[in-house]
């Protein structure tokens, strides 16, 4: 049987990894810009990660969500401490998409109401309600669109101002990534955060934060949303979470009581998952890499910025996208083809940076390097065309 091949793929038929490296079936050597689309948080095989899944694996990997399972409290217990939000109540699932399904379930359950706010650009996932919210009429099969999902334009307050006024009390909740990921690295700005904590309080509508890809500390905050000083009412998270193991989690404030039947999963929170979960959590206490992010994510930023012959450098933490113009818009290719570096992209031009939170700082030198040489010889092959 043949791969059903839904992606456009890369030249690398992969094999291994460590920290920031991959290294394909011959054993040639790859820097990991990409970090596996945000998902590779600590860095590949991290030893205490290896560790943790091994030792669960060994007790217990899978049973059933009918009895308490000790390392989901665990897990709980941990991820409120280093949120900060003790209060709020986890429920855990597989992925982001069924993290985004769930808050957006639950928003309609808490409000009884129907209605959703998405943004232009936006992308939530590809089940039911996350892919209805998706700004992308290509993943959007028929049986998907709804008129009750509104795109509303990104960072338009009065775009937002003119909805509530019409429908704010029919609205259930507002989904908005904090830092646009797929949508090409948009950042939303503090003021229309807060502008839709303050309508969703006044319309009695659901605050929902989708942090799988700008959160988990990538962002040199643990959600993205904290820079706007303003509390989600669910957030939602998956990529980071598991390093690499699949998890995803919906984070949900105090007032929502939960009631049988609501949600539900097979293998949500399996102790496996949640094994690798508090791996990731611990290393990311222990080697401080939240602050890492910030202090290196500034670093890469302010030598991208210092580049001649990219545009539009911007981000967060190590979740940063710069433009790439024309005259060297095989950038992508030629960072892999001749330097072996692997970066990631959004449409239509922009090269999107999301390594694991413990690159080195050696490592971003030696990206820039090659990111400086590329741009050089890509301009001299179009100088000689
Ligand atoms: N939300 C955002 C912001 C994402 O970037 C993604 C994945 N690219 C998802 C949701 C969906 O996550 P998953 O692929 O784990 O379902």
């Amino acid at each position: 049987m043949e791969l059903f091949k839904v992606y456009p793929l890369a030249d690398l038929r992969i094999e291994r990894a460590n920290g920031s490296y991959l290294w394909d079936e011959n054993g040639v050597q790859y820097l990991d810009m990409y970090g596996g689309h945000a998902v590779i948080s600590i860095g590949h095989t991290h030893p205490h990660y290896l560790e943790r899944i091994q030792n669960q694996l060994s007790k217990i990997g899978f049973w059933s969500n009918s009895v308490h399972i000790p390392i989901q409290e665990e897990l709980a217990e941990k991820l409120g401490k280093i949120s900060g939000k003790e209060d709020y109540q986890l429920f855990l699932v597989n992925s982001g998409a069924e993290a985004n399904e769930n808050a957006l379930k639950l928003a309609s359950f808490h409000t009884g109401r129907k209605r959703i706010v998405a943004f232009s650009h936006a992308f939530h996932g590809r089940t039911s309600l996350a892919v209805a919210t998706t700004d992308n009429p290509k993943i959007i099969a028929p049986v998907n669109e709804t008129d009750e999902v509104t795109f509303l334009p990104f960072n338009d307050v009065k775009a937002l101002e003119d909805y509530f006024t019409k429908y704010g009390k029919e609205t259930s909740s507002v989904i908005i990534e904090a830092i646009q990921g797929v949508g090409g690295i948009r950042i939303a700005t503090d003021r229309f955060l807060q502008k839709i904590r303050t309508l969703c309080d006044s319309y009695g509508a659901v605050f929902i934060a989708d942090e799988v890809q700008c959160g988990y500390g990538r962002s040199g905050m643990f959600y993205a949303t904290d820079y706007a000083g303003i509390n989600a009412d669910i957030y939602t998270m998956a990529k980071g979470m598991g390093n690499g193991f699949p998890i995803g989690a919906i984070s949900i404030a105090p007032q929502f009581k939960p009631s049988f039947g609501m949600l539900g999963t097979t293998f949500g929170g399996n102790p496996l998952a949640c094994a690798a979960a508090l791996a990731v959590l611990e290393v990311i206490e222990n080697e401080g890499l939240i602050e890492k992010a910030k202090s290196r994510g500034t670093y890469l930023l302010n030598r991208l910025k210092a580049i001649d012959g990219i545009e539009n450098v911007r981000g967060k933490g190590l979740m940063i996208g710069f433009d790439v113009p024309d005259e060297i818009k095989n950038l992508k290719k030629h960072l892999f083809d001749e330097f072996q570096v692997f970066t990631g992209e959004a449409k239509p031009n922009v090269i999107r940076l999301l390594p694991s939170l413990a690159i080195s700082r050696k490592q971003v030198d030696e990206f820039i390097d090659a990111l400086q040489e590329s741009i050089v010889e890509l301009k001299e092959v179009t100088e000689i065309n």
